[in-house]
């Protein structure tokens, strides 16, 4: 497909799923940004709605870095237990947070480079935080379903997230970015699932070229 007919193809994409799901917003629930950096640490490995079942309590707990880094390791490991590798995930958000005390006074810092500087911080933790809690987003936040969807859909066929990612920053504007991953993601869990992807009812199967085409099965 030749640049323009990408660039044409994204953008009548975008409003089909905008269309779809005009609510396509962060899953995770949070109100600060250090929320939002806890929160999306927990969700390795584990659902955001067990996530945001945890985070209530743990949040009333916790108000700030300092808090975190008190805590007794047992203790905080205890209060994210059912997320899973709990003993990691507390002491990832213990030196996360130390990091942020040390280097940024307890604030989360609102720059890709500082912000993977921290412990336990990739670029898709930067860019989910960016965009969504700190509203500057500097990347497109790729999680599996987004790498999926990008390759289906033909956006690209680079295969890890930090190339799908350039990828997609090329296709996608600038105002796009942060909606565009939520979209993907809300796509990816309704209709196109990893293993069985519903094309038969798929808002946009007109524009995908993994769709099976009349004739082809
Ligand atoms: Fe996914 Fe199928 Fe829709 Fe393409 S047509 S986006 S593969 S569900």
């Amino acid at each position: 497909m030749t640049a323009r007919r990408v660039h044409s193809h994204l953008r009548q994409l975008v409003a089909v799923l905008q269309e779809t799901y005009p609510d396509a917003h962060c899953a995770l629930n949070f109100t600060t940004s250090l929320e939002l950096l806890i929160a999306t640490i927990l969700s390795a490995q584990c659902t955001d709605v067990r996530v945001n079942s945890v985070t209530p309590t743990l949040f009333r707990k916790y108000r700030t870095a300092a808090d975190y880094v008190a805590a007794a390791p047992e203790e905080l490991a205890k209060d994210i237990q059912s997320t899973g590798f709990y003993r990691q995930k507390a002491h990832t958000i213990q030196r996360c947070c130390e990091a942020l005390l040390q280097q940024h006074n307890g604030a989360v810092p609102d720059t890709m480079v500082a912000l993977m500087q921290l412990p336990g911080v990739g670029r898709k933790t930067a860019n989910v935080v960016l965009g969504n809690a700190l509203h500057r987003p500097q990347g497109i936040a790729v999680d599996t379903h987004v790498q999926r969807l990008a390759q289906r859909l033909g956006l690209t066929t680079a295969r890890t997230p930090d190339k799908i990612e350039q990828a997609l920053l090329e296709l996608v504007p600038r105002k796009t970015w942060t909606l565009f991953s939520h979209l993907l993601i809300s796509h990816g869990r309704a209709i196109c699932k990893a293993r069985v992807p519903q094309c038969g009812v798929c808002p946009v199967h007109h524009l995908c070229p993994s769709a099976p085409r009349e004739g082809h099965g």
